[in-house]
């Protein structure tokens, strides 16, 4: 008997706070000038993502999570063919 591989990998479960680091990379992530509503919630927040546009971490994460849904989807579709 051999142990069969699975086909796929059952998903990564996604942790909020867990996909960015905005510490760590250079950028000024933090504005202490004004809050500005977030590109994503429209929340106000001191935070900037790494284009210096208002964002959330967790909403930059979160669309980031999107994103990399839609081209993995896209990418399998592609595949098919
Ligand atoms: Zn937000």
């Amino acid at each position: 008997m051999s142990a069969r591989r699975r086909r796929r990998a059952p998903p990564e479960e996604y942790v909020p706070g867990t996909l960015l680091d905005w510490r760590g990379d250079g950028l000024p992530h933090w504005d202490y000038d004004r809050p500005l509503p977030c590109r994503y919630c429209g929340g106000d927040t001191h935070l900037r993502d790494s284009k210096k546009s208002p964002a959330h971490k967790v909403c930059a994460e979160a669309a980031l999570a999107q994103q990399a849904a839609e081209a993995q989807a896209a990418y399998h579709q592609e595949g098919t063919r």
